[in-house]
């Protein structure tokens, strides 16, 4: 999980909201709005704002393998409920992958898996959240998460959450709770940084100082950090560790 900038709420949602707040009986609820091409629009902004990464996991998301997830889920009956309709809040929204773990999976031997051992959105479901989960949206930039070289298996980076007052605790709580340690993500994730620790490799004459060749490599994949990000940018980001968060710097890297 990465943190995620978002753009001001398209002109189409703030449309239709206004169009229906006066109705206090029956406010629309986004099984109203996903039925317009609303939903279509804000999905677009969505991916685009999300740089075409999963808020969650951070594999590839795209118009036809991606769906809106609310951050405060959508009980349909219960939108009374809330002081606020946060189903047709902006500020709630976030694009994640579909089927969970992405689209690679139509690759894995067993197809029903993403259902037998879901992530994202599918494995969160209708938990509210609490103050023990992170929101992408209010995250630091700074990275909180670190990565078992053997597995795949993402962990809190301990240091950088006590540098930015976030309790590891929390950081723990919402990989179990978004499933962000299932094997299938787990076995993308390794095939990530073994591809990087070849990278590394190919560049080491054993005279250019390592960060220097990490942080070419950063450059390639984060670019100037204005396109699309790369599956698994928080991955990326960790093994070429100090190499990255000079380029980062570089780019004024936000989000
Ligand atoms: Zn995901």
């Amino acid at each position: 999980m990465k943190k995620v900038l978002k753009s001001p709420e398209p002109e189409e949602l703030r449309n239709y909201r206004n169009r229906y707040e006066s109705q206090i009986k029956t406010p629309k609820q986004w099984k109203d709005l996903k039925k317009t091409r609303v939903k279509n629009i804000i999905q677009g902004q969505l991916i685009t704002d999300q740089r075409g990464v999963c808020a969650y996991c951070e594999t590839y998301i795209r118009e036809k393998f991606c769906s809106v997830e609310h951050f405060i889920p959508c009980e349909k009956s219960k939108v009374n409920n809330y002081e606020k309709n946060y189903d047709l809040d902006w500020q709630n929204m976030l694009a994640v992958c579909i089927p969970p773990g992405a689209i690679e999976d139509e690759n894995f031997d067993n197809s029903q898996l993403p259902h037998k051992y879901p992530c994202c959105g599918k494995a969160k479901a209708n938990f509210v959240p609490d103050g023990r989960l992170l929101n992408p949206l209010e995250l630091p930039t700074a990275r909180l998460f670190r990565f078992k070289r053997e597995d795949g298996e993402i962990l809190p980076d301990e240091a950088n959450c006590e540098k930015v007052g976030i309790p590891v605790a929390v950081a723990q709580f919402t990989i179990q709770t978004l499933g962000l340690n299932v094997e299938r993500l787990k076995t993308l994730r390794l095939a990530v940084i073994k591809k990087i620790e070849e990278e590394i490799d190919s560049y080491d004459d054993g005279i250019i100082d390592p960060t220097i060749i990490e942080k070419q490599l950063a450059a390639e994949y984060f670019d100037n950090g204005k396109e699309n990000y790369p599956r698994f940018f928080t991955t990326i980001r960790w093994a070429l560790s100090k190499g990255a968060e000079d380029h980062l710097l570089d780019i004024s890297y936000l989000g």
